[in-house]
């Protein structure tokens, strides 16, 4: 069976030691260069639809997380608090919110900036048992892909149809295949804060921007401060997941008093819609991993191409190949050593999607021979169009090796 755990370290994309400590992965630079890649793909796309992207620390006051509501209902999933001096006790953070809920009420605020979309992949933390911890798709530190949009209540239905079609960009973007939606709502014997009308009405929203998606409920998955939509996933041993949510909360804005002012100079309540487009990095990187079975599409590939010189006498075109691929923005590697065949054999491995073969014929004549992920290998072409066809399939995104036209 594909397991992250084993093609991670296969691929050394990531590593754990337990001198750091379970569910604490280190990101090895493979990984780290995927992972960066997928951040800035999701960081201009939230920037396109008009997100404002802050950062703000990873632990917080603990006056901050009462005010929250996190030590009153959501402490056992925290650690616990560190105390400075005696009235000095700080808590690694449990979610981004408490955060920017201080942002958005930094200023007084008008109608006009509303949707007024917070964002930031930032840290925060869980206690998971250790028992429960492996890899990277159970941790207890986790970067979240987060965002919080303050809406006045007419605006919430069309910000939660956006934000649903943004998920499915990213998730077209990445190779991600949902499962299903699922409206997660309250449930029995749980701890809930807000009215029933509160929720009945968030609940109604949900359910509009659905309208026309097929969905299931789930009671007792709600967060403890309002419904949620989830965009459930299958990792490879077929165990449903939340991947993506988007969650309507009235509570919050009441805890921090947020305000704006409307168009006739009264002061009224945003509505807070907590939402990640692609969940936490480590989830997603967990899934991404054993849904291409490590085989990335080429635009967030750690390695885009390999470079294989023949022999030592094609070491000068090997060099300035690999220094125009990086001067164009890819992440290449040259390598040298040992048969043709063993370094083929290495970049198939790895996952390599290009690899650039320049024997005495293409030294010759400033060509390469592109051969693809899979053993495909295309004609001799000039070395700079075969640049240009990475360059292409990178800017598009795509999940083929190949441009589209
Ligand atoms: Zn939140």
């Amino acid at each position: 069976m594909i397991d992250h755990r084993r093609l991670g370290r296969e691929l050394e994309l990531f590593d754990s030691d337990p001198l750091a400590g379970a569910g604490l992965p280190l990101w090895l630079p493979a990984g780290a260069a995927a992972r960066h890649a997928v951040e800035e793909y999701v960081r201009e796309l939230e920037r396109r639809a008009g997100y404002r992207h802050v950062f703000t620390p990873p632990l917080g006051k603990r006056e901050l997380f009462e005010l929250s509501g996190h030590l009153g209902y959501f402490a056992d999933d925290m650690f616990p608090p560190m105390a400075l001096g005696a009235d000095d006790e700080f808590v690694l953070r449990p979610a981004l919110c408490p955060h920017h809920a201080l942002v958005f009420r930094a200023r007084g605020r008008s109608y006009r900036e509303l949707p007024l979309r917070i964002a930031e992949l930032g840290g925060m933390y869980r206690a998971e048992r250790s028992g429960v911890l492996g890899g990277l798709s159970r941790v207890r530190a986790i970067s979240l892909n987060d965002a919080h949009n303050f809406c006045a209540l007419e605006q919430v239905g069309e910000e939660v149809v956006e934000i649903l079609r943004l998920i499915r960009v990213a998730h077209a973007a990445l190779g991600v295949r949902p499962a299903g939606f699922r409206l997660s709502l309250r449930g029995p014997g749980e701890k809930y804060v807000g009215t029933d009308d509160q929720w009945a009405r968030a609940e109604e929203l949900l359910r509009a921007a659905l309208d026309g998606v097929a969905f299931t409920e789930a009671p007792g998955e709600a967060a403890f401060y309002g419904p949620k939509i989830d965009i459930q996933v299958l990792d490879a041993a077929g165990r449903e997941f939340t991947l993506s949510t988007v969650q309507l909360d009235f509570d919050k804005p009441e805890r921090f008093d947020l305000s704006y002012t409307d168009a006739s100079g009264g002061r009224r309540r945003p509505v807070m819609v907590h939402r990640s487009l692609v969940g936490s990095m480590e989830r997603l990187f967990a899934y991404l991993i054993e849904v291409h079975e490590g085989a990335f599409p080429a635009w967030y590939a750690p390695v885009q191409l390999v470079v294989l010189p023949v022999g030592d006498g094609q070491a000068d075109a090997a060099a300035r190949l690999a220094r125009d691929a990086l001067a164009a923005g890819l992440r290449v590697a040259v390598d040298e050593a040992g048969s043709l065949g063993s370094r083929i054999r290495d970049a198939a491995r790895a996952r390599v999607p290009y690899a650039a073969v320049i024997g005495p014929r293409e030294a010759a004549g400033g060509a390469v021979a592109l051969r693809l992920r899979g053993g495909r290998v295309l004609d001799p072409m000039p070395a700079a169009d075969a640049l240009r066809l990475i360059g292409a399939v990178v800017a598009d995104r795509s999940p083929d090796l190949l441009p589209a036209r």
